[in-house]
């Protein structure tokens, strides 16, 4: 008889180089399986997070089933769910990918431990990430708490080729076994806002490597110069797909090194950068991951113990403000807008909008990162939480707290022909763009011309900028002296 193993899906909706999919395939017939277990996981799952699970298992589902193979879907408790199927399938084996949040590890050590006792050939690989954490280290032996020398040691690590699909697969899937519908996952949020999501992405495996391919022959060619401004084509968009695990980091990793062989682009310094800039990106990805597994208080607590300390305030109004993108600052609602309607935000905005929360309005950074989580289709916890502590300053390798992002300066900067604010906030589109970023330094005939009455078309400011950074520094030089 072929040897039957349950493969547990995760965060890994793939088959392209999924290390646990193709080391059960290897061995003989396969049993895939999704459990949806939303209490078992750190963080509640965000509605835009269900949004894109939902549409990623559909596409699984469907790629399977082209090998006639059906994807098991199941809701409830891990433990049990795994037992029945055990059972269901007289499978011998559970292979999985790790997953790295605190939680989810211990709930996976205990079960580990539970099928091995009862016999169970249990295998567990590193498939989403470049390198196990832990295993970049320094000299003596210790995690690094700063990218910068993290980077360079990981750049001179080797990282495994990427594994190909075994020619053929096998279902160990018996008849009787209940496949399980996807609606009784209830994914889709019961309010019609995440249909918005539909106009903007298609989840999934097969248009994770479509976007990586057009990627790889156009934007990361310009990546470094690029890839700060918001209203340019200069980033991926494949957060999203990252986070789910559509597409591989190793193969990633492995496309780029190909591309930075080529003579071409080997001898010409700037391109090798453009490239190289990228890489780094992603590594700070599996930088967010050691920082988790090595700190895991990272989640609910700063990892610089004085900023336990600091004054944060309680203002609903001004985080409702900030959430629906009406704080009177033309970046910062532009920001809060795209987030709203596509699910995602460009990273400079992130971190200006991130900043104007926690600095200006002096609202805890746990709120943002909460927010974050409900509407970023690309949420993932290593990458929010270090974000979030990274603007905060209360992150082992973050901005100094006393860096405040000016957003109207941000915007001049980063958005200097206005395109990326006149695109969000269509009220300011007329305003020229010398007063665009600070439409209260127009005068009234030009804010008249350009149809807007501050206060009633747009927000007046929700605070001045100069008096909210002095509070800001204030209350950082409090907590500074409390001992
Ligand atoms: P690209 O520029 O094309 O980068 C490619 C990939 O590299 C990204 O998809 C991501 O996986 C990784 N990457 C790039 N920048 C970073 C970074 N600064 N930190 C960690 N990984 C990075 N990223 C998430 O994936 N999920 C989050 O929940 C998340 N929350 C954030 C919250 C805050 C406050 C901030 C400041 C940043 C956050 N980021 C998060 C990091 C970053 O903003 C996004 O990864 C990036 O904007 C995604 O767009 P992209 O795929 O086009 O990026």
């Amino acid at each position: 008889m072929k040897q039957r193993t349950i493969v547990w899906f995760r965060k890994d909706l793939r088959l392209h180089d999924n290390r646990a999919f193709i080391a059960a395939a290897r061995r003989g017939e396969v049993v895939p399986v999704f459990i949806f277990a939303p209490e078992e996981e750190d963080v509640p799952v965000g509605a835009a997070s269900k949004w894109w699970l939902h549409h990623s298992l559909q596409a699984l589902s469907e790629q399977l089933a082209s090998h006639g193979i059906p994807l098991l879907l199941r809701k409830g408790t891990s433990k049990e769910i795994l037992t029945d199927l055990l059972a269901e399938t007289n499978a011998d084996a559970v292979y999985f990918n790790t997953r790295y949040e605190p939680a989810i590890r211990r709930r996976d050590s205990n079960l580990i431990d539970y099928l091995k006792a009862k016999e169970i050939d249990v295998q567990t690989y590193t498939s989403e990430l470049l390198f196990e954490p832990g295993s970049i280290t320094n000299k003596q032996g210790e995690i690094y708490k700063i990218f910068t020398p993290f980077w360079k040691q990981a750049r001179t690590q080797y990282v495994a080729a990427s594994q190909a699909i075994p020619p053929t697969l096998t279902s160990g899937v018996p008849d009787q076994v209940s496949v399980g519908k996807l609606q009784d996952l209830t994914l889709l949020p019961n309010y019609l806002w995440y249909k918005k999501l539909n106009a903007y992405w298609r989840p999934g495996e097969q248009h994770a490597l479509e976007k990586w391919q057009d990627f790889l022959n156009t934007t990361i060619m310009y990546y470094d110069d690029e890839r700060d401004y918001p209203a340019k084509d200069g980033v991926s968009g494949l957060s999203p797909y990252l986070a789910w695990g559509e597409i591989s980091p190793r193969m990633m990793w492995h496309d780029i090194s190909e591309l930075l062989a080529y003579q071409d682009i080997n001898q010409e310094q700037e391109a090798y950068g453009q490239v190289e800039a990228f890489l780094r990106q992603i590594v700070w990805r599996d930088f967010a991951y050691h920082q988790l597994v090595s700190f895991p208080q990272v989640i609910n607590q700063p990892l610089k113990p004085e900023f336990k300390a600091f004054q944060w305030l309680e203002d609903e109004q001004a985080l409702t403000r900030w959430q629906k993108g009406l704080t009177g600052y033309p970046v910062v609602d532009a920001g809060m807008r795209e987030l709203w309607e596509t699910g995602w935000m460009h990273n400079r905005i992130r971190m200006v909008t991130a900043s104007f929360l926690i600095k200006h309005l002096l609202i805890h950074w746990k709120e943002g990162a909460a927010w974050f989580r409900d509407t970023l289709v690309d949420h993932d916890v290593a990458n929010n939480i270090m974000g979030w502590q990274w603007v905060a300053g209360s992150g082992y390798d973050a901005s100094p707290f006393f860096r405040i992002f000016n957003p109207v300066t941000q915007g001049d900067k980063f958005d200097a022909a206005g395109d990326y604010v006149r695109k969000w906030v269509p009220e300011l589109a007329s305003l020229p763009t010398k007063y665009l970023f600070a439409p209260w330094t127009a005068p009234k005939e030009v804010l008249a011309e350009a149809g807007i009455v501050l206060g009633e078309t747009y927000p007046n400011k929700i605070v001045d900028h100069k008096a909210a950074r002095e509070r800001a520094l204030a209350t950082y030089h409090e907590m500074k002296e409390v001992k």
